[in-house]
């Protein structure tokens, strides 16, 4: 079965799926790995953040609200960190260069997006007449995490990140690492969504219009409209993605070296131009 997952890899050159899928050659890369390792973060962090609303004050200022919402993060990142960079983050892979700017950077990450919850918090805190339920409520509504997913007819499969459910709608979310573009989402993460959106109409019976991509690096959240173009593409991507998985067929591609630069197969593909 085609991966959601493997869409990125599509996206990114046809013939780095060809030649990951079907020649098996998986090449883990240290931003693959780092990915991981920030997922687990940040649900330790959301953990950690819905667990210091319960003890917020309504008199308390704007700055005590951030203060007391980033309480324990630093160290969260730093343990999870220290574990996974302990572990050889990932065994394959030269050490980083830099581990403690990582980290750094990681906690910085984290207290943007922390800032932003604490001004939320502050307004909520002004209306509410149970402040702490109602924070937890409006910022974190009930949710499924990693939740699988497949669909026979498709020959697709996936575990999205995150599906909130509101009022009887169920929305996909991805969490992404990497740099946002300056509006929007890029074309691969919003293919995903409207894959993950495909997968839980089928599973739940219930249409999905819209989806979310949460940019980590910037603290946004961005809305994906999962309209009948985005749907096309859609399959017209998974129709290819299938003549290579399934018939191994070998993709042409536009040569882009500085796609080919930066790609973890440039010293293993012979198409490679850089
Ligand atoms: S090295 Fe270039 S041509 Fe080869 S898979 Fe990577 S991006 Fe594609």
């Amino acid at each position: 079965m085609i991966s959601v997952s493997w869409i990125g890899d599509y996206t990114y050159c046809p013939l780095k799926l060809y030649l990951k899928q079907v020649m098996d050659e998986d090449r883990e890369s240290h931003h693959l790995a780092l990915g991981r390792m920030q997922h687990e973060i940040r649900r330790g962090f959301e953990e950690i953040t819905k667990r210091n609303i319960w003890g917020l004050k309504e008199d308390m200022s704007f700055r005590e609200i951030r203060e007391a919402l980033f309480l324990d993060v630093p160290s969260l990142v730093e343990d999870i960190f220290k574990e996974h960079y302990d572990a050889g983050l990932s065994p394959d892979l030269p050490p980083l260069n830099d581990p403690s700017t990582i980290c750094e950077n990681l906690i910085e990450d984290l207290q943007i997006e922390s800032f932003i919850i604490a001004f939320k918090v502050n307004k909520i805190l002004q209306w509410s007449e149970k402040p702490s339920l109602k924070i937890v409520d409006t910022l974190f509504p009930a949710s499924l995490i990693e939740f699988s997913m497949k669909n026979h007819e498709l020959n697709l499969k996936g575990k999205v990140d995150k599906i909130e459910l509101l009022e009887g709608y169920y929305y996909p979310i991805e969490v992404k690492s990497g740099k946002p573009p300056v509006n929007g989402v890029w074309k691969s993460h919003a293919i995903q969504i409207a894959a993950y959106a495909i997968l839980i109409e089928e599973k739940f019976k219930k249409e999905v219009p819209v989806g979310y991509v949460d940019y980590l690096q910037i603290g946004d959240r961005r809305t994906v409209i999962i309209d009948d173009p985005l749907r096309e593409e859609l399959f017209t991507v998974l129709s290819e993605m299938n003549s290579i998985i399934e018939d191994g067929y070998v993709p042409e591609i536009v040569q882009n070296p500085n796609k080919c630069r930066a790609c973890d197969y440039s010293d293993f593909c012979e198409y490679c131009n850089e």
